[in-house]
């Protein structure tokens, strides 16, 4: 019984060792998609970088369920229609079109993060826009405009929808959801990797 026991223990053991293997060596997804990126090592708000400064966030992330954060000029209204947009990071577009009702021009970067010696992948996405200024495969660098603020085809007072996800390329989302689990709080993201 013992004997059996310890070889089940040694099988076991021997699978999830296969298993890390697998995912070391490129099996996941984001690693063989977007491994080749040169790692982000500072991040910048995607408003008056590189502090957010003229801005303020006025539906923060879990607010209501909100899945990112709502940036707007301090100047209130219509002031900060057609401002830039910046990326946070350096990253590729991986989306750059309008993206339908209640979203209108999405912009999507991947950008690569290395922490504690492993590679993740994060995604920042930048909605309503004015106008678009990148398109898909662009590689751009931290700071540079993507676009601008817009409201969505009159849908809303101008304003930066920002998100910041856990995995790229997921469907384009319903914007709140109770279930946030492949969100991260962008401004405390950003805080924590200046
Ligand atoms: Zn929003």
């Amino acid at each position: 019984m013992a004997a059996r026991t310890l070889a089940v223990l040694v099988l076991l053991g021997g699978l999830a060792a296969g298993a890390h293997w697998a995912s070391a060596t490129g099996a996941d997804p984001a690693v063989a998609r977007y491994g080749h990126l040169e790692p982000s090592l500072r991040f910048d708000f995607p408003v008056g970088p590189p502090d957010a400064e003229g801005y303020y966030d006025a539906q923060g992330f879990g607010e209501n369920f909100h899945l990112g954060e709502d940036w707007n000029g301090e100047g209130g209204g219509n002031t900060d229609l057609g401002d830039p947009v910046h990326a946070i990071a350096h990253g590729e577009v991986t989306f750059a079109e309008d993206a339908g009702k209640g979203w209108g021009n999405v912009v999507r970067i991947v950008h690569h993060v290395r922490r504690q010696g492993r590679s993740d992948f994060v995604e920042s996405l930048y909605a309503h826009l004015d106008t678009i200024e990148v398109e898909v495969g662009d590689l751009v660098s931290r700071g540079q405009i993507v676009g601008a603020i817009g409201d969505a085809g009159g849908t809303y007072v101008p304003h930066l929808h920002f998100e910041i996800r856990r995995t790229p390329d997921l469907p384009i989302g319903p914007g709140y959801s109770p279930d946030n689990s492949q969100w991260l709080d962008p401004s405390a993201f950003i805080e924590e990797h200046r």
